[in-house]
């Protein structure tokens, strides 16, 4: 049996990562222990890794069964591009190809075989993999098997075939549907054997969330575009006609979008995407029908162009941005007249349960929309899951509202409803406070009741959002079925008449923008010229293997490569997402890209930190000898040895017999093995009777430290 030591070693070899992410590591150890498992963890959590470790370590073949043919195309590429044998087997296929690659099973070349749920289950191919050795069945998208959630697979109902014909292999199931009913469901029709189920948390740190008001959204959106350059991301609309017109316009105004929705050929829909995930185009306008089985690591912000129809959809789409873990941004438009086009939208629905069903979960929606505190602990206590703080990443946190005394603009609104006799909907009811001189407002009479006017010093937008809270604490009631017009409640009397005090929120948008730029959490991609340079080379060398950039390296990774600047193997091994294979690879072409900037750098003048001794390694490997070095980069002799010390440490071509022979380090390295390695070097020196020169012993130092790390 494998162990889960030899688990942590592929993950390092394999994926490049120095450790397990926590759930990951108990997920694991079951499956290694040949058990039935369930994991629930949200996109981007890492559950690929739960089996794709097992299968490499595990003698035989991992066979996943994933519904989408997009997706296993985009795992078998990451597996392999990490060195990992893996194949997949669907209908997409000729005859010519499936039977290649039945024979690779056969003979045991591969480590996975991804296959759709149709082929597994069709003619002869469960018999196929009698004849194959099977450590594990991985079933993903496993909430496809419940007919309760929104993407039931009638197929799925048939995979209890596996533990029926393959009673002893274990099956992993996994999903990111985290409710009880399809939790259940999973484990029932799957006829799992007692299995360990693991539910992650649903939380996505990294994840900053902002809502802000609906108008002037072009505006806005060209303004957040602006500030993420060269940043992938989508931005969902309610329909394919505004996707269109959307990225039509986004165009225009020079941004380098396109849509996307399901009205399009099959073929115009995989060029969309095809462009969306090699990064050559940015920005997606798309309906919902986006985004499932995008495996796109490196979408950086999500926007909603309208309220979305509840918060599951909600959160799953938002959800596609940063599964690499660095910072993205989440950013919904949120207007009432959203709210009341989806309403009358539902309301069309024939079904009247259905109908109420989706109402409630509308007001849910909208109450994410309006909330005055911290939206995760909202959004994750509608999945079930407590916070105990808030979570300092949502534009509330950053800029908690401020509550004032609101009682006189209250009643100013609800006295304006009462002497409208509750006739006018909510932008009429502003125009009437703000004493508009409009048609609508001529024709009613308005501008002869007695509050026309006496709320102008309040503008239109506050006016919105006041109203909205009011609506919310059931202060006023908005009748649906009589043109929204606004209706005064027993509430609204106790306000009018018996004295009772009103709280409302004030929010200050500019300082919100502010904030958010200021405290963004510490895994903020790196935006520097180094990441650019290291982002372009990914590109180029994407293009070259024919494969999406965050293939070749995520993010996350660039982003540390661009912060550690590692010149060196060693380094560039020690950068979590870099494994052998992708070392092997690509390392070369990081590593010079690196070298290159910081000796473009050095040349502009600016003086690096810590890169110094690599422009003495430049000058070294031309045959300078130290005291030339010193002349030429106008440094003490004493500086360029400690470089030398510096690159043989970091694993550069130094030969340093040549200033410490080895009889002199024998004797210095038995000195260095008492004091140990980080003693004083004036210690040593006097330790040594003063016979051997600071140098050969700082150089010393360095061999000693070597050859004793291992
Ligand atoms: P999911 O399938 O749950 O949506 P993935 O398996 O695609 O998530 O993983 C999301 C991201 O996290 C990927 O970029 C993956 O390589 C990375 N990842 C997974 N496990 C680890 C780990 N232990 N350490 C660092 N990164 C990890
Ligand atoms: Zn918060």
């Amino acid at each position: 049996m494998a162990t889960i030591r030899e688990a942590r070693e592929a993950l390092k070899l394999y994926f490049g990562y120095e450790q397990f992410r926590p759930m990951q590591e108990q997920i694991i150890e079951g499956v290694l222990q040949g058990k039935d498992v369930v994991v629930l963890m949200p996109t981007g959590g890492g559950k690929s890794v739960c089996y794709q470790v097992p299968a490499v370590v595990q003698p035989g073949i991992c066979v996943v069964v994933s519904p989408l043919i997009a997706l296993m195309k985009d795992q078998v590429e990451a597996l392999l591009a990490n060195g990992i044998p893996a194949a997949y087997i669907n209908s997409s296929q000729t005859a010519e190809q499936q039977y290649q690659i039945e024979n690779q099973c056969l003979e045991g070349q591969l480590k996975l075989l991804y296959v759709s749920p149709e082929k597994l289950l069709s003619s002869g191919f469960l018999a196929f993999l009698r004849r194959v050795n099977v450590s594990l069945f991985a079933v993903d998208e496993a909430h496809c098997i419940s007919s309760w959630g929104h993407d039931f697979r009638p197929e799925y109902t048939q995979l209890k075939a596996l533990k029926q014909q393959f009673p002893s292999i274990p099956v992993i199931a996994l999903t990111a549907t985290a409710d009880k009913l399809t939790q259940k469901d999973i484990q029932e029709q799957l006829y799992l054997r007692n299995p360990q189920v693991y539910v992650a948390s649903f939380d996505r740190p990294n994840i900053n969330l902002m809502v802000k008001p609906g108008r002037d959204r072009f505006n806005k959106i060209t303004d957040f575009l602006a500030r993420r350059h060269n940043q992938p991301g989508i931005i969902y609309c309610l329909s394919r006609k505004a996707t269109e017109s959307l990225a039509d316009k986004l165009k225009r105004s020079g941004f380098n979008a396109t849509f996307y929705h399901a009205g399009m050929s099959p073929n115009q829909r995989a060029k969309a995407q095809e462009a969306f995930l090699n990064d050559d185009v940015l920005i997606v306008c798309a309906t919902i029908a986006f985004g499932m089985g995008i495996d796109k690591s490196n979408v950086r912000w999500v926007i909603h162009y309208n309220l979305p129809k509840n918060v599951e959809g909600y959160y799953q789409e938002i959800g596609r941005a940063g599964r690499d873990g660095a910072s993205s941004d989440a950013l919904l438009f949120y207007s009432y007249a959203d709210v009341m086009n989806m309403r009358s939208m539902l309301q069309d629905n024939q079904n009247e349960a259905q109908t109420e069903l989706q109402l409630v979960k509308l007001e849910r929606m909208q109450q994410f929309a309006e909330a005055a505190a911290c939206r995760r602990r909202i959004l994750l206590q509608y999945f079930g899951e407590t916070m105990t703080k808030d979570c300092g990443n949502c534009d509330i946190c950053r800029n908690p509202p401020t509550r004032f005394d609101g009682t006189v603009i209250a009643q100013k609104a609800l006295s304006a409803i009462a002497r409208t006799q509750e006739r006018s909907n909510m932008s009429l009811l502003v125009d009437v406070l703000r004493g508009a001189r409009n048609a609508q407002v001529l024709q009613a009479g308005f501008d002869k009741v007695k509050t026309y006017g006496v709320g102008r010093e309040v503008s239109t937008l506050d006016w919105n959002r006041y109203l909205h809270q009011m609506l919310n604490e059931g202060l006023i009631e908005m009748a649906y079925d009589q043109g929204y017009t606004l209706k005064l409640t027993e509430q609204s009397k106790q306000v009018l008449f018996e004295g009772r005090k009103v709280q409302l929120v004030k929010f200050e948008e500019v300082k919100q923008e502010e904030a958010a730029v200021k405290s963004r959490p510490k895994r903020e991609l790196i935006k520097d010229a180094l990441f650019e340079k290291l982002r372009t080379l990914r590109k180029s060398l994407a293009d070259e293997y024919g494969v999406p950039p965050y293939v070749i390296f995520t993010d996350t990774t660039l982003q540390e490569m661009a912060a550690e600047r590692p010149t060196n193997k060693i380094a560039m091994l020690a950068i979590s997402g870099v494994g052998a294979q992708k070392y092997e690879r690509y390392g070369d072409a990081f590593i010079t890209a690196i070298i290159d900037f910081i000796n473009e750098e050095q040349n502009k003048g600016n003086k690096i930190k810590g890169a110094t001794h690599l422009a003495t390694f430049e000058l070294l490997k031309k045959g300078y000898s130290v005291e030339l070095v010193a002349k030429e980069r106008n440094l003490n002799p004493v500086t360029v040895f400690s470089h030398l010390a510096t690159l043989y440490e970091q694993g550069y071509a130094v030969d340093l017999s040549r200033y410490v022979s080895k009889s002199e380090y024998s004797v210095i390295a038995k000195q260095i093995s008492k004091q140990g390695a980080d003693a004083k070097l004036k210690d040593l020196y006097e330790a040594l009777g003063e016979k051997y020169e600071y140098y050969k012993i700082r150089l010393s130092i360095s061999i000693y430290k070597k050859e004793n790390s291992w």
